[in-house]
């Protein structure tokens, strides 16, 4: 094993190259919902950078953004599977970023990049991980590195690409792409999974054309077709009337209350930040987390139907149309709830509202106490204090092929995740010394993990 002092002077003395490849890894645009063209460069880049350490690099392509596969052999029998993202968000609006959101700039110790949160700092930390371990000796690990194309767009190929390479990503345990990392007080943070996602949008058309509203005493509404096929859904508790909805949720286990009494459910921040006077269900302070995690929700994303412009228009609109999120909490299936939604509207009387489009991630969870769980735990500690533990993330990724599928324990380290990243937003940015932390992690877990 490489002594943790050797890699840390290494990672000292290159910190200011690494910071600025991961600059340079940054200056490229891979917005995937610009499509093939926008994501390629950087593809390209990364399998540059891969191929100095290994001449097994591939893309994985199954009809959607190509991922990026690479194989580092390495000693120790066990292989480790890392999954990353290279394409990043839309920078709109741009009139609110201080700076070019694709030329990465050095402010205050921060770099101001698009993706340089998410997820290009896990990209190049794990790259440069790579390239410490092999400069003063070798890696303790076979690694395989997954670095995917679409996730900003659904991930829509991803259980197929999951699927049809299996053997290429089994492994011991996977690295996901780095969390929510470091709490408001800075205390590092650790997730084992996440919840999943059904999106649909929906429509009712009644009428050809808008009315006059002077008829509207004969003539059927939209507006208030779809609000009541919307207040069916659910009520202002979050109790959600679709039959069958419950059946798969599972309830928290004791050691997930245990996990989740630890962390800090932060109420009166929030309430300062976000201005609400009540939360839903009016959870006691230790019931906040267990609630947030646990509770599947249906949510309007949006609604639109007749005039909302200036003054008065007496219209009686002729379409209504809706976008609905569902979280859904691991064992739920998507498209579960989506045949369940269809059933709900069609027994209670909307049966004229029709899905025009939907689209899902399952949720996934994995084991803390697997082998891969309990390495980044004791190497969190070691490197930044006691961790607090997540048994699942809030957010969705697709994450289900990986965990349940190809049966691989998976954890979302510690990264350079901070709540004023602005991840999805302008300015996205990160601090670079916890860029530097990421990479000394990571080199931690490979060697603590190949030693196993
Ligand atoms: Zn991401």
């Amino acid at each position: 094993m490489i002594s943790t002092s050797a890699v840390d002077a290494y990672i000292e003395k290159n910190s200011r190259r690494f910071v600025d490849e991961l600059k340079e890894l940054c200056s490229f645009p891979s917005i995937s919902n610009h499509g093939k063209d926008a994501v390629e460069p950087a593809r390209d880049w990364i399998a540059d950078r891969l191929s100095r350490f290994t001449d097994r690099v591939e893309t994985l392509d199954a009809g959607g953004m190509p991922a990026l596969y690479a194989e580092v052999p390495g000693g120790g029998r066990r292989k480790l599977l890392l999954y990353q993202h290279y394409d990043v968000q839309p920078v709109d609006p741009i009139d609110l970023w201080d700076s070019p959101p694709f030329e990465p700039v050095e402010k205050d110790g921060r770099i101001i990049a698009r993706g340089v949160a998410d997820d290009k700092a896990d990209v190049m930390a794990r790259i440069h991980a790579l390239e410490t371990l092999k400069s003063l000796g070798d890696v303790p690990v076979t690694l395989r590195f997954l670095v995917e194309g679409e996730e900003e767009i659904g991930s829509k190929t991803f259980e197929k690409i999951a699927h049809d390479h299996a053997g290429k990503l089994a492994a011991d345990g996977c690295l996901w792409e780095s969390g929510a990392s470091f709490d408001d007080a800075g205390r590092p943070t650790i997730q084992f999974g996440c919840r999943g996602l059904l999106y649909v949008q929906l429509r009712v058309k009644m009428l050809d054309f808008d009315q006059h509203s002077g008829f509207a005493s004969i003539y059927p509404s939209a507006a208030m077709y779809m609000i009541g096929a919307l207040a069916s859904l659910r009520d202002q508790e979050m109790n959600i009337r679709i039959d069958g909805f419950y059946e798969k949720v599972i309830k928290p286990t004791e050691a997930d209350r245990r996990m989740m009494a630890k962390i800090d459910p932060e109420v009166d921040k929030r309430r300062k930040l976000i201005g609400f006077d009540r939360l839903v269900r009016d959870p006691r302070p230790e019931q906040v987390i267990e609630q947030m995690l646990f509770t599947p929700t249906c949510n309007v994303a949006g609604v639109t139907t007749g005039y909302q412009g200036p003054g008065s228009k007496t219209v009686l609109p002729a379409e209504a149309t809706a976008k609905l999120d569902f979280r859904l909490i691991p064992n739920q299936d998507p498209a579960d709830v989506l045949s369940q939604l269809r059933k709900h509207l069609d027994s209670n009387g909307f049966e004229k509202v029709e899905i025009l489009w939907s689209d899902g991630e399952k949720p996934a969870r994995s084991d803390p106490d697997s082998a891969v769980g309990k390495t980044m735990i004791d190497c969190v500690r070691e490197l930044h204090g006691e961790p607090i533990l997540w048994p699942f993330m809030p957010a969705t990724g697709p994450m289900h092929p990986v965990v349940a599928d190809l049966g691989i324990p998976t954890v979302l380290p510690v990264g350079v995740g901070r709540p004023d990243n602005r991840i999805h937003a302008p300015n996205e940015n990160i601090r670079a010394a916890d860029y530097v932390n990421a990479v000394r992690l990571m080199c931690r877990v490979w060697e603590r993990f190949g030693a196993g």
